[in-house]
């Protein structure tokens, strides 16, 4: 059960965002699926998929898991897992314990999880402690749209679709007010704004988001790590905060909790270290309190590993369902299309599900 081969796949694949507007086409100008995926096979015969984060630096990426990862890892013993994590993690610390090193960690990790729960011949979920599958809901996280009637427009899509709670990407007051007026006032709304303002910007926005019965203000402080910052914000303003996806390793997290900075923490399989580190991660939130609210804007392995962990650890939160939709499925099937607003996780072995080979060379860079 040695590794034997690395492969890694560079996907470019367009989405669409379900509605027209011309011009800006929203935050960080995004306008394709950037997929890094991870082949590990090994010299017994098994093939685990990985997925290391690369939106806007799938190249970077996948240069690190080429040259940085592989040739530390070529021969090593497949189930060593969380060994091989630890290693790298310390091996690699001198080129930051934050953004492309661990993308390429992550990416690997999950790939080995894939491979050992395809060798023990179960889901990933029933390795990493679950028994059933369970309906994990799901929020409907909606671009950036700038425009109430396109923000209405898909509010009220999201929910015709079943999704009973819905998170904005908007950083101004009227299109959270065109989403609360569309979405009524059952239906919880979340805003994520991605970082844009100073600390006092921040409190006068949060105050203001607070007319709107908002669940979280998401990333509302830059830099994300101001930790101290989010947590005045949150004493001053009574605004629950969410934050994490710009973390990385469970220490980043242990800093963010001890500062009392957040209410839900939300780790990225693909970028916090795997789902190695992402377990260390949902352990600190059930000994700091805080709610567990994964990151998980994806369609690939990402995606799979998110929904196992979930089935896998007890008041795992909900799934976020970035409100995009890609050209095709990388699993040429419905795996991301919502049932009553929730997702199962794949009940095959390992991740579940196995990439479509026409895909994979369709949308191949
Ligand atoms: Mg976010």
């Amino acid at each position: 059960m040695e590794i034997k081969n690395i492969e890694v796949i560079e996907l470019e694949m367009p989405f669409s965002r379900g509605v027209e507007k011309k011009g800006n086409v929203g935050f960080l100008n995004w306008g394709k699926l950037d997929f890094c995926l991870i082949k590990v096979e090994t010299d017994d015969g098994f093939i685990g998929w990985g997925d290391a984060f690369s939106f806007q630096c799938r190249r970077s990426v996948a240069e690190a898991v080429k040259h940085m990862i592989a040739p530390r890892v070529i021969g090593r013993n497949a189930g060593d897992i969380v060994q091989i994590n630890h290693e790298l993690q310390q091996e690699l610390h001198l080129f930051g314990r934050y953004g492309i090193t661990m993308f390429a960690i992550s990416g690997l990790d999950i790939a080995l999880w894939d491979i050992a729960g395809k060798r023990a011949g179960v889901p990933l979920y029933k390795l990493l402690g679950g028994s059933t599958i369970r309906s994990i809901p799901a929020y409907a996280s909606l671009f950036r749209y700038e425009d109430c009637d396109l923000v209405a427009d898909r509010v009220r899509h999201a929910m015709d679709l079943g999704y009973e709670s819905i998170k904005l990407h908007e950083i101004n007051i009227p299109e959270v007010h065109a989403a609360r007026e569309a979405a009524g006032h059952s239906v919880p709304l979340m805003v994520d704004v991605n970082c844009p303002w100073t600390p006092e910007e921040a409190k006068s926005m949060a105050l203001a988001f607070k007319a709107y019965d908002i669940l979280w203000l998401e990333e509302p402080i830059n830099p994300p790590e101001n930790f101290q910052a989010l947590s005045k914000l949150r004493t001053e303003t009574e605004m629950a905060i969410a934050a994490g996806e710009n973390a990385c390793t469970s220490f980043e997290f242990k800093k963010m909790m001890e500062a009392n900075a957040i209410d839900y923490a939300q780790p990225s399989v693909t970028k916090v270290g795997g789902i190695t580190e992402f377990r260390k991660i949902a352990t600190l939130c059930e000994v700091y309190g805080v709610q567990l609210m994964p990151h998980s804007p994806y369609f690939g392995p990402g995606f799979l590993a998110t929904l196992h962990l979930s089935q896998a650890i007890p008041n795992s939160g909900m799934i976020e369902r970035i409100f995009i939709e890609p050209e095709t499925n990388l699993y040429g099937n419905s795996t991301y299309d919502p049932v009553n607003g929730a997702f199962g996780a794949p009940g095959g072995n390992g991740l579940g599900l196995e990439p479509d080979t026409d895909v994979l060379k369709t949308y191949r860079v």
